[in-house]
């Protein structure tokens, strides 16, 4: 699902309009915490147009659009047409992964809202939630990737995968109020991000619940909240202004409205 369609998801979402404290989606999140916390605040307001999206960003959104397609049989037709044949080959070879796996499709595109703290809630929308085989519900979220992601191995031996341990495992772990799929107390404890990169196989690697992951992710939604209540969201000027979506409205480049549309 892409950033900028989630607040559209929102406003569908009752249970949200009713909470009185802070609520937080993902993205947001993710923008908070990318290097610059200014992000959020540009994030709020603009859409970067798809035609100025980075080529490799607009074809993981037409892939995730196919492969939703063809789970619930829908057609993939006018992707193709539009993104060229490499988003649907992605999709399919997602179809493909998930059939071999034996992996039961409960939901896709599964609006996901869920208490953190007394004052804050999360929100955002889930690829699959799925039941495995031997009966375990996971979560899996599909990335495209020109190549599979790096495994590490830590001192202790632990393999571990630093791509899987962003904000999205901790949040969309997190049991939401209610759930028409499965029982909240059954929530998954296990992601699952499937990478399907342009060449080689489809990649798996997998993120668990934890008690360190959470904490951590309590503490920087306070620090979000707080962020919001003060509305401080200081610019981190330099380096990462060259490859952020928002150096156009943010610095205002001569022009810089022809990148956008308000939010
Ligand atoms: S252009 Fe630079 S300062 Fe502005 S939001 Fe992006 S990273 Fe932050």
């Amino acid at each position: 699902m892409p950033f900028h369609k989630l607040e559209q998801r929102l406003e569908e979402i009752s249970v949200s309009k009713k909470f009185d404290g802070v609520t937080i989606s993902k993205s947001a999140l993710e923008k908070f915490y990318s290097g610059c916390a200014h992000r959020y605040l540009e994030y709020r307001q603009w859409n970067l147009k798809e035609k100025y999206m980075p080529a490799p960003l607009r074809k993981g959104i037409a892939a995730h659009h196919a492969i939703e397609n063809l789970i619930n049989g829908g057609d993939v037709d006018a992707i193709a047409e539009e993104y060229g044949a490499t988003a649907v080959g992605v999709a399919e070879r997602a179809v493909n992964w998930l059939e071999k796996n034996d992996y039961k499709v409960l939901a896709t595109e599964e609006r996901h809202i869920a208490p953190l703290i007394k004052d804050i809630q999360f929100y955002g929308v889930i690829d699959v939630v799925a039941e495995a085989p031997n009966g375990d519900y996971l979560i899996i979220d599909w990335k495209t990737s020109y190549k599979p992601w790096q495994i590490r191995t830590l001192e202790s031996g632990e393999k571990i995968y630093i791509d899987a341990q962003g904000w999205q495992g901790p949040v969309y772990l997190t049991p939401p109020y209610s759930s028409d799929i499965i029982r909240v107390e059954d929530w998954p404890i296990q992601m699952l991000y499937v990478v399907i990169p342009t060449t080689g196989s489809i990649g798996e690697y997998p993120y668990y619940k934890n008690d360190y992951d959470d904490a951590a992710l309590r503490v920087t939604c306070r620090q979000f909240a707080e962020a919001k209540r003060t509305g401080n969201f200081p610019k981190n000027k330099g380096w990462q202004c060259r490859n952020c979506d928002f150096l156009h409205s943010c610095w205002k480049t001569k022009g810089w409205e022809k990148y956008y549309e308000a939010r």
